[in-house]
């Protein structure tokens, strides 16, 4: 087939399938129009063959890179082995990924679940138990506080202390027991804390609001207070955590130790859902059989997974290149003089470019250069690539970054996107 009318098919393929997404599917996303057949490492190709760099890389739950070998093939094994037990039985995966955990980790306890959302809730169960029958906090009168602008997943009681209008509207009522202070300011979590309170839920950067990073020794004064008020400090580490920042996890910045951490999508590399919330055993020790539970949560296949990513977080020194990396890309954007920039924040290789507009033509126009990039928050681009990203390949996405920011507005594009074709 002559080259032209080729890639005439697969545009309408790519249209076709478009279509059927916009027909059959709800419409609770806004993506980009790349329709992405295979991926490997920080690339992702087009049902077309055009390839991308991943700057967004799933939220940093592809921090090993797309269709890791290592963690492929683990899946594949277990696959043929046994998949499914429910918790009903006992498997042989289970007990090695709790060990690994405990030892990369030195949480004593952790519980496995599927998605963010699910360890959150997960969590929040486990600081109220606590809180009634360690603290003696009356029944049904336990107090969690959580941060303004936090993102912890879209269940019915997470949206309900959310400060995204967006989220809640509609899906009340919510549960109560929940209340907010503005993340960054200690003083008014010391103030929000009564007798009744059991548990201060945060981000240690908090992700969906914009890679928001908080003042210096926030985190240790939190700490302090969660310590001083027998109060537990619960870190949702799900995006931040295993390796985004720099460190395995983000609170280790701060030289602080939480009393629960919540982690989850890099937990798979991308292959599957698999979540986990790490606590002490005074803390996870007060769930009893039945108390809580899920029917894939733990099951052999999402631990050897699990047990597959961490090994290759830990043996690809993923921590260490995303703080070089981060630290090299960081410098390079911020020294970028661009009309359209307000301000680049970030750690290790989790960046936030703040725009004096709307994000959006921008992610557009870079994808029709090839790179990747998902808006949050209307002015935000956060980038976020797989962090064995090489170098190479990092200074290729930053050269089309500039060149697209450094254009005066959005129209002109269509020149920058011909010159690369
Ligand atoms: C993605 C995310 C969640 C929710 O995870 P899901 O797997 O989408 O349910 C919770 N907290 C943070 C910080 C996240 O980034």
């Amino acid at each position: 087939m002559e080259l032209s009318a080729r890639s005439e098919v697969l545009f309408v393929i790519a249209s076709q399938l478009i279509g059927l997404e916009e027909r059959y599917g709800a419409h609770n996303y806004h993506p980009l129009d790349v329709v992405i057949e295979r991926a490997s490492g920080a690339w992702v190709y087009d049902v077309a063959g055009r390839q991308y760099l991943d700057f967004l890389a799933a939220y940093s739950a592809v921090n090993q890179g797309h269709c890791h070998p290592a963690i492929y093939k683990a899946m594949c094994e277990q696959a043929q082995k046994v998949t499914l037990t429910s918790r009903a039985f006992r498997n042989d995966q289970l007990p090695l990924l709790y060990k690994e955990l405990n030892e990369l980790t030195s949480f004593e306890m952790a519980l496995p679940m599927n998605s963010g959302a699910e360890a959150v809730e997960t969590a929040l169960k486990a600081a109220r138990k606590w809180g009634e029958i360690v603290k003696g906090i009356p029944a049904g009168q336990t107090e969690i506080v959580v941060a303004e602008n936090n993102f912890h997943g879209r269940t019915i009681s997470i949206v309900g202390f959310s400060s995204d209008a967006q989220y809640r509207e509609g899906f009340g009522p919510f549960p109560a027991g929940f209340s907010r202070v503005p993340f960054g300011d200690a003083q008014a979590l010391r103030e929000r804390i009564t007798p009744h309170t059991c548990a201060f839920l945060v981000e240690p950067i908090q992700g969906e609001a914009g890679i928001v990073v908080p003042p210096e020794g926030y985190l240790r004064e939190v700490a302090a207070i969660c310590r001083e008020n027998n109060v537990l400090l619960l870190c949702d580490e799900i995006q931040s955590g295993l390796g985004r920042t720099g460190k395995l996890f983000a609170y280790m910045h701060d030289g602080i130790r939480p009393d629960v951490v919540i982690i989850g999508k890099a937990l798979s590399g991308g292959f599957y859902p698999i979540s986990a919330v790490l606590a002490s055993k005074e803390i996870l020790g007060v769930f009893s059989p039945g108390d809580h539970g899920s029917t894939f949560g733990g099951n052999p296949l999402a631990c050897a997974v699990a047990r597959a990513a961490l090994r290759v977080i830990v043996e690809e020194s993923l921590s260490e290149r995303s703080a070089d990396l981060g630290e090299y890309a960081l410098n390079r954007l911020q020294q970028m003089d661009s009309p359209n920039v307000a301000s680049v924040r970030g750690r290790g290789l989790w960046i936030a470019i703040e725009l004096n507009s709307s994000a959006r033509p921008f992610c557009e126009a870079l994808k029709e250069l090839g790179v990747l990039c998902k808006e949050t928050h209307d002015t935000v681009i956060r980038l976020a690539p797989p962090l064995m990203i090489s170098r190479e390949d990092l200074d290729w996405g930053l050269d089309r970054i500039e060149s697209v920011l450094g254009l005066a507005n959005g129209a002109a594009t269509e020149t920058l996107v011909s010159a690369h074709a």
